[in-house]
């Protein structure tokens, strides 16, 4: 039952397994199995972790009052992005993979894999750029690809690439298997450190995969640049 160390925020100093410590915030017992260990020893269970921001990181760093205010301002954003938040823009690999929405009028951005997505505004933005991950093709698998009409070569052709100058190209003889887009946070109320977008499920040899999931990382790491360059 290893469950738990699934969760996100990944850095968390967690407790052992079975630890029984009360929960400092709601003294509740829901955090029998994983516990957050606070940097004055109180110890926070689960359920009151998930009261804050997914990308909230460091929290065994934090004290009692800052973890209190981190659950303030959540719910502030919550609320602000129920009644104020309006997307202008919404990134999406296909109609049932929404990745981002933009409020344009207010220069802010949340990820939508979030269930109450966290609001960060684009002056935020520290860094960003889209990390391929790509794996070299057995002899076996080159001969699948010419089976499927060159499927991988296309991906690596001059014609294709030209469409993406900003994107990084999967090398010869190599396979695409993941693409993530990542953003760099400065100072944010959330304390939140980096951004990760999921592009790309994994190489499923659908091609249409691979190509929304270049699309779309074309379509937000322009918007991003917008932002930073006007
Ligand atoms: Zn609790």
């Amino acid at each position: 039952m290893l469950w738990g160390f699934n969760r996100a925020g990944k850095e968390d100093k967690r407790m052992g397994f079975f630890d029984k410590k009360d929960c400092a915030l709601c003294g509740g017992k829901a955090g029998r199995f994983i516990n957050y260990k606070l940097v004055n020893g109180e110890y926070m269970c689960a359920d009151c972790r998930n009261r804050m921001s997914d990308h909230t990181e460091d929290i065994s760093d934090m004290t009692l009052e800052e973890v209190k205010e981190q659950i303030r301002l959540k719910e502030e954003n919550d609320a602000r992005y129920q009644n104020e938040f309006e997307a202008t823009r919404v990134f999406e690999l296909d109609g049932n993979h929404k990745l981002m929405a933009v409020d344009d009028n207010r220069a802010e951005f949340v990820l939508l894999e979030e269930k109450n997505p966290t609001i960060f505004s684009f002056d935020q933005i520290m860094d960003f750029k889209v990390d391929l991950h790509t794996k070299v093709m057995s002899q076996e698998e080159q001969k699948k690809n010419a089976g499927l009409n060159g499927l991988m070569s296309f991906f690596k052709s001059e014609e294709y690439l030209s469409r993406y100058p900003e994107l990084p190209n999967c090398p010869a003889g190599c396979k695409i298997v993941g693409m993530y887009f990542r953003i760099r946070l400065g100072e944010n109320p959330f304390r939140a450190g980096k951004l990760e977008i999921k592009m790309l499920q994994g190489w499923s040899g659908y091609k249409t995969e691979v190509e929304n999931a270049y699309r779309c990382a074309d379509e937000i790491y322009r918007c991003i640049q917008e932002y930073k360059e006007g």
